[in-house]
């Protein structure tokens, strides 16, 4: 009798297997190390994603270099031509990723195809690319000599990406670098790594050669390969501080130029004069919103003096409202946490908060469904600098209240937070607004907007530790990031201004 060979893994299990994508086809790893991928709203396993070895990685590497030379020679109208084909793919399935995004990150289906719609500002902006690396020009800037500048491509960079926008960051990466003729290496995060081998797809069905764009899975071993190899040119990295600022180190010290955005802490200030039912429809909708899993999230109100009552009130009365559960529920506004480990984590500072001082309004840990990862809106009122709550980026559903008496003390608070993300004032006065516009140490500022993520056309970053390295994200910085300048000094035969002359070259 004929033994039949047994249905593959998959099948057996329901988990599906996600590989790496090397010169234009899945590459099935061969390490040995792989890790779980779960569906945050059911807890059960999905997947299981294989680690990138040294050795993939350096295959990954070569595929984006062998690419490189003719890919950086393609004219900018193809590229602009290939990013429209692009554009319109991502828009015409931008359901689809949506869906792989909800399956292993657990956001609403709503968050994530605003996640998706994000991403593809960047990828419109990129369309532009003639005239984004249009130089400059100076005709006769000595008799007879002309000098003009021209930006040229670094040639294979990576990108390493955190899990909390599995799409729309590795987009703010891949599109500028690609655009301007680089070739790329993406290491997205272990935790929801689909949204990239469907991206790796959709790039190969729009035209763009194999090998241009790259995927390696993995953990710390892939991140460490890529910041030692000697033909990767740049790095640009998101993710939390401690990492990021190990990645912007290693990758400087090796001679790489490196973007590394790390974590935040949002502070909404709100003042005696604001709106209150739009500040606290903002406070609700950025604290909680995506789990509070977002580097924009606002974490910490800061209420001035006589608003804290009524303002906390407003909050208090709308989160009960907030519809949490599984994210292909259309009715659900708020989905679980990532992992069960970073839900226990984010519960642990509820828990904590008494202890600390701090007094807990509403506890998220109550009535939470039972099956996945789910937290639900936690809101503590005196939250004191010096506390765990008030000092940790939490990444979760966890609203901290803090209470001052003057809008210098709210300035203060947020001048003094070593992180500097983004930031918010909620208030009636234009004044004031400009003042705090012109005081905060944070690299976006909303003005009655709680979470200021900037318009493709412009660039994405923070201060402090919330990011290493001088040049922000996408945007113009993006296109300088991906690019190096070149400046030719050029002169043609002409009778009238040639001679032999041995001294140092000077303007005539
Ligand atoms: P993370 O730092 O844990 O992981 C980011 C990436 O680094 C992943 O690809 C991961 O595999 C890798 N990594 C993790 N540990 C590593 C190690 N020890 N050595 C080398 N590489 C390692 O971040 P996360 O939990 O995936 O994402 C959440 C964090 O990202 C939050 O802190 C959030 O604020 C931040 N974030 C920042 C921005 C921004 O624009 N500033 C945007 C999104 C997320």
């Amino acid at each position: 009798m004929t033994e039949l060979a047994a249905p593959p893994v998959e099948e057996r299990t329901g988990v599906k297997r996600i590989s790496h994508w090397i010169g234009g086809r899945v590459h099935s790893g061969d390490s040995g190390r792989s890790g779980p991928v779960f569906n945050p709203a059911t807890g059960r396993q999905t997947g299981e994603v294989d680690f990138a070895a040294v050795e993939e990685v350096d295959q990954a590497v070569q595929a984006a270099k062998a690419a490189f030379p003719a890919w950086r020679a393609v004219s900018l109208a193809r590229r602009a031509e290939l990013f429209f084909r692009i554009r319109e793919l991502v828009s015409a399935r931008r359901e689809e990723v949506a869906r792989l995004l909800t399956a292993e990150h657990g956001k609403v289906l709503s968050d994530a195809l605003g996640e998706v719609t994000r991403g593809l500002e960047v990828i419109e902006y990129c369309c532009g690319i003639p005239t984004l690396l249009k130089s400059e020009y100076s005709e006769q800037a000595s008799s007879g000599i002309d000098v003009y500048s021209i930006r040229q491509p670094l040639g294979v960079v990576a990108g390493i990406t955190p899990f909390n926008f599995p799409a729309m960051v590795p987009m703010w990466m891949w599109a500028p670098a690609l655009a301007c003729g680089n070739t790329f290496v993406l290491k997205p995060s272990e935790k929801d790594p689909s949204a990239s081998l469907w991206t790796a797809e959709l790039l190969k069905e729009a035209g763009v050669p194999d090998g241009v764009f790259n995927v390696v899975h993995g953990d710390k071993v892939a991140v460490d390969a890529v910041l030692a190899h000697p033909d990767i040119a740049a790095v640009s990295f998101v993710g939390s501080t401690p990492i990021a600022r190990y990645v912007y180190e290693t990758a400087t010290s090796r001679g790489k130029r490196c973007q590394a955005l790390g974590g935040a802490k949002n502070h909404m200030i709100v003042l005696p004069d604001a709106d209150i039912d739009m500040a606290a429809d903002a406070a609700v909708s950025a604290a909680y919103g995506s789990a509070g899993e977002r580097c924009m999230a606002i974490s910490q109100v800061v209420a001035v003096g006589s608003v804290a009552e009524p303002l906390i009130a407003a909050i208090r009365e709308r989160i009960p409202k907030v519809k949490v559960g599984d994210g292909l529920d259309p009715s659900s506004e708020m989905g679980p946490l990532v992992t069960r480990q970073h839900r226990d984590r984010v519960a642990s500072y509820v828990e904590n908060a008494p202890g600390e001082g701090a007094r807990v309004l509403v506890d998220g840990r109550e009535g939470a469904p039972a099956d996945g990862f789910f937290l639900k809106p936690s809101l503590l009122d005196d939250v004191k600098p010096g506390t765990r709550a008030y000092d940790d980026e939490i990444f979760g559903p966890v609203l901290g209240v803090t209470r001052v008496a003057t809008y210098d003390e709210a300035l203060r608070l947020v001048n003094d937070n070593p992180y500097g993300n983004g930031t918010a004032i909620f208030t009636r006065d234009g004044g004031v607004a400009r003042r705090f516009q012109f005081d905060v140490q944070a690299g976006m500022v909303g003005i009655n907007v709680p979470i200021p993520v900037p318009v493709a056309y412009y660039s994405f970053g923070g201060w402090k530790a919330s990011l290493f390295g001088d040049r922000h994200i996408y945007g113009p910085e993006g296109i300088d990031f991906y690019t190096r300048g070149k400046v030719v000094t050029s002169r043609w035969p002409d009778p009238a201004t040639s001679k032999v002359d041995l001294g140092f070259p000077q303007t005539r």
